[in-house]
Formats: structure tokens, sequence, C-alpha cells
């Protein structure tokens, strides 16, 4: 199939990487050239717009790293709307706000093109490994069209319901990692502070009641697991002002439908300190080093 692929950093290059692998026909677009220069290697073809890229497309394919960044290369003067021929179905596969995805698939719907969102969890690693689990906002037609092609990059697809209710899984699935994430690092801070190896520590969690995929997967601690981004001094993998972005889309979400979020709304604050303290690019497991005592002479 002809795919237009929008959005080439830590999780959309493997992801069109996986497509190229399964034999699609891929023309890309980024404004990072370095990124696109990547997918030139791996075999895809360049436009130079969203436009020019969804103009030779039978599907369209964004992954991109905020809502305004959606709207503006479908809604954009050179946007995909612009480009596209009537009816092409468009996946966006970014993490961003329910409202976000109904305007956009509305301004799609206008020119007969179906719309999904399809936001993914799974990691860099999961995009990478191909085992993306991706949960889809679609109508039923358009969720069976698009599931061959999302399988190429993923190991789950799972229907959530009509346009929007994709982006409502995601945030719930986030809003736990954010905290999840906070957790285990408040533990292994307070374990290595108290004297015991890490790497034992997070032994036992993991075989025990505390363990879920902050600690047995990605641990924050150096060390602990040598494919973790702790153990590359927290480069590449989830930004954590990614994860602010993705607290920020719950706390809205929460304001609206009256629903309380303590937890939330206090990891939320956490991520904000590293975003102010410069950390907000480093993966979001950096949050271990909220815990880290400081030296006051430094
Ligand atoms: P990223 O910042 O690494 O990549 C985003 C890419 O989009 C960059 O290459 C950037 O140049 C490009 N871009 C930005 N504006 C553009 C525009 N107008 N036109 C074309 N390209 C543009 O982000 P990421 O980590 O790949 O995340 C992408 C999305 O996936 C985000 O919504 C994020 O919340 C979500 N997500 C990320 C992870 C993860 O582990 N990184 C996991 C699940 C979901």
């Amino acid at each position: 199939m002809e795919i237009a692929f929008i959005g080439l950093g830590n999780m959309g290059a493997p992801m069109a990487a996986n497509l190229l692998k399964a034999g699609h026909a891929l023309t890309v677009f980024d404004l990072d050239a370095n990124a696109v220069a990547a997918a030139l290697l791996a075999g895809a073809t360049s436009a130079g717009s969203p436009r020019e890229a969804a103009a030779r497309a039978d599907l369209v394919i964004t992954m991109l790293p905020a809502a305004a960044h959606v709207r503006q290369v479908y809604l954009g003067e050179d946007g995909v709307l612009a480009g596209a021929r009537p009816g092409v179905p468009m996946v966006d596969c970014s993490t961003i706000d329910p409202a976000t995805v109904r305007t956009v698939a509305e301004a799609a719907a206008s020119q007969d093109s179906p719309f999904a969102d399809a936001p993914v969890s799974g990691g860099t690693g999961g995009a990478q490994a191909g085992t993306l689990t991706f949960m889809v906002g679609a109508d039923q037609p358009l969720f069976e069209r698009i599931r061959p092609v999302l399988l190429a990059m993923g190991r789950n697809v799972v229907p959530c319901g009509a346009p929007g209710t994709g982006q409502v899984a995601k945030i719930c699935n986030n809003l736990l990692l954010g905290i999840s994430m906070m957790g285990v690092s408040e533990a292994m801070a307070l374990g290595a502070a108290l004297g015991i190896d890490p790497a034992v520590l997070a032994g036992i969690i993991n075989t025990s009641t505390g363990r879920c995929w902050s600690s047995d997967s990605y641990n924050p601690y150096p060390g602990v697991q040598p494919a973790a981004p702790a153990a590359r001094g927290y480069v590449g993998g989830f930004a954590a002002d990614l994860m602010l972005k993705d607290l920020g889309l719950a706390t809205d979400a929460a304001r609206q439908a009256h629903q309380p979020l303590w937890m939330g709304a206090l990891a939320q604050q956490l991520y904000q300190s590293m975003s102010q303290q410069g950390m907000g690019r480093l993966d979001f497991s950096a949050c271990l080093k909220l815990y880290e005592k400081q030296d006051p002479s430094a």
C-alpha cells in the first residue's frame, strides 16, 4: 500500500521502518531533515509538505508530539486535507485530546475521508520490535480497513469505540504510568539511601506485589536494567515533557468530567519540576533524579 507517514521521531521512525519491512511504500515528511534522511536510507521517499505526502497516498498515518502539531499537519494550508484524494483514510497515532480528534475527524469527513485516532502504548522498545498496542477510535468499517496495517507495527489492535475513545484509553493508561513511575522512583531511591543494592531491591519488587511495568521493564534506577533509558543517561525513550503533556490531558479531561485526580495532579507537578529544572527532554524515568540529594556547594 502507498502510505504517507508524517512524524519520524522516537516513535514514528521505528514505526515507519516496520511498515517498510512489511512491504509498504512510504512517502515521509518531518520538519527534522536528519529524521527524513534516515527514513530515505531505510527505503522511503520524501515529500516537501504534508500536502505533497498525502497526495500520493492510499492511507495517511501521523505520529506527532501534541494537538497543535496535529491540527497544523492536517488542517494547515499545506496540510494533509489540502492534498489527500477524497475518501483516503487517515490515522493519527499521536497522544492528544479527544476534542482535537473530533475536530480533525469532522474536517476529514467533509471530504469523505474516514479518520481514526490510534494512540499507542509500548514505548520506543515496542515501536522498534513491532509489538505496540494500538487503542483505536474508529467506526467498524474503518477499523477493519486499517487493522492489517497497524498489525505491521504492533501486536494488539484494540477497538475502543467512536473517534476520540482511543485517546480516552491512552490518557487513562498514561495517567497510571506517570504515577507508577514516580512511585517506583520513590521506592528505589529510598532503598538505595537505606543501603540495599538497587539491583537486589528491583529483583524483590519484581517478584512481589509492588511489581509493575515501571519496575520490571523500565526501571528508573541506573544499571538495574541494561535496556532501560536509565542505563544510557535517560537519552531517547519517552520525554518527561511528553508525560507532562499527557498528565495535562488527563487533568483537563478530569476537570470536564468533574472527576477528582489527586495522584495525577501531584504527578503532574513533579514532572513540571523536572521540566523547570531542565530535564524535560530526558526520558520520564529521569524523575528518579528528583529524589537524589543535591550538593549545596555545587
Ligand atoms: P518526538 O518528539 O520524538 O517526535 C515527533 C516528531 O514529529 C519529530 O521528529 C518532529 O520533528 C516531528 N514534527 C513536529 N511537528 C511537525 C510538523 N508540523 N510536521 C512534521 N513533523 C513534525 O515524539 P515521540 O516520542 O515520537 O512521540 C510522538 C507521539 O507519540 C506523542 O504524542 C507521544 O505522546 C506519543 N507516545 C510516545 C511514546 C514514547 O515512548 N516516546 C510512547 C507512546 C506514545
